[in-house]
């Protein structure tokens, strides 16, 4: 088995603002994982937010690498080996379990979904978020947002109401807010959700931040719209805790380590009759696919991380409808295109285990 790893810049298509600042690029940490003539990839997307970094994440996954065992079609084996081998560093982990399974789905010659027995008529449409920005944009924010059946708009900055009614006066599509914890005072946070909820919003993501989990206890008691954890939900045995703050989770792929750890968090949300929102990064479609395959097993979907790049690395996931598909291809049905170097030419290349 060989695994190759490439940390790759990908440029944005617009900056991108929520409360905690502004990107125009992001990193993403590719995998590559060959054997008997097959090939999975997978990607990690680190976030600071969690103590991650493109430097920890080759660290982490160097580590996690010497435990994986001889033969990938072995996944369970191969995760169980590395749990506990590196504490959080879960887009690392993410990358390992996607190469994984893109690896596993191709030696059986099918598509994850179909492999997981899920159906793709029941994915849900996702949302287009919207990043924080002047009132005055907003109008074309929202012709950009046309094929999307909803929006999701990020809030937490100088002029939460102003981004509101600017975009309520050219369309009444349903708003999801999320403010990534930029409210602090939960007076406020209220009055504010209630505003929000006359103007048709549906839901609400982490709108404190995760410490103040007692004032997320208090609010959940009187707002009239579901709360969403999302930078709180950072392990599976979180969950029970953030059922007294929170009406649903937003599970993503890069924050809990992958889609077997998803298919666990899903399995343990529908046991506290949590509603669940899958989410993502911004990361490219290659990460966003591998969530696509379980997009159908939730509730509200957020999977546009890809359409804020220029460009993606890898070409094969679909866009219909308002939905974000994968392909009928092996595996995670991905290619990698021109964007990024074929791995076995590619000079800069980590060479992290080669047992062949
Ligand atoms: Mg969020």
């Amino acid at each position: 088995m060989l695994v190759t790893v490439l940390n790759k810049t990908l440029e944005l298509n617009q900056a991108f603002t929520i409360s905690r600042g502004t990107k125009t690029q992001s990193e993403s940490v590719f995998v590559c994982l060959r054997h008997n003539g097959l090939v999975g990839y997978g990607e990690a997307s680190p976030n600071a937010r969690y103590e991650e970094s493109p430097g920890s994440c080759m660290q982490a996954l160097a580590l996690m690498m010497d435990r994986l065992g001889d033969c990938p079609s072995h996944y369970r084996h191969a995760l169980q080996s590395i749990h506990g081998v590196v504490e959080g560093q879960y887009a690392a982990k993410a990358a390992l379990d996607m190469a994984l399974m893109d690896y596993f789905g191709k030696t059986q010659g099918e598509p994850l979904y179909k492999l997981w027995g899920v159906d793709l008529e029941q994915a849900a449409p996702t949302c287009r978020t919207i990043p924080i920005g002047d009132p005055d944009s907003m109008a074309e924010q929202v012709k950009a947002a046309e094929q999307f059946a909803s929006l999701k708009v990020k809030l937490g900055g100088d002029d939460d109401r102003g981004m509101i009614s600017a975009i309520r006066e050219v369309t009444d599509k349903p708003i999801r807010v999320d403010a990534n914890e930029g409210w602090t005072d939960r007076d406020k946070a209220l009055a504010d959700i209630k505003w929000l909820a006359d103007k048709g919003v549906e839901l609400i993501e982490q709108p404190m931040p995760a410490g103040q989990h007692q004032d997320m206890v208090w609010l959940k008691q009187h707002s009239p719209l579901p709360l969403i954890a999302d930078e709180a939900f950072t392990s599976l045995q979180s969950m029970a805790y953030l059922a007294d703050g929170y009406h649903g989770v937003n599970i993503k792929l890069q924050k809990c380590g992958g889609t077997q750890a998803a298919m666990a968090a899903i399995a343990i949300a529908r046991s506290l009759s949590l509603d669940i929102m899958m989410g993502c990064m911004v990361e490219s479609s290659l990460g966003i696919a591998a969530a696509a395959h379980l997009s159908p097993l939730v509730d509200y979907l957020d999977l546009d991380g890809h359409f804020f790049l220029k460009r993606s690395p890898f070409d094969g996931l679909r866009f219909e409808n308002g939905r974000v598909l994968p392909s009928d291809e092996p595996g995670l049905g991905m290619t990698p295109n021109d964007l990024i170097l074929p791995p076995e030419t590619d000079d800069e290349l980590s060479k992290l285990m080669d047992r062949d």
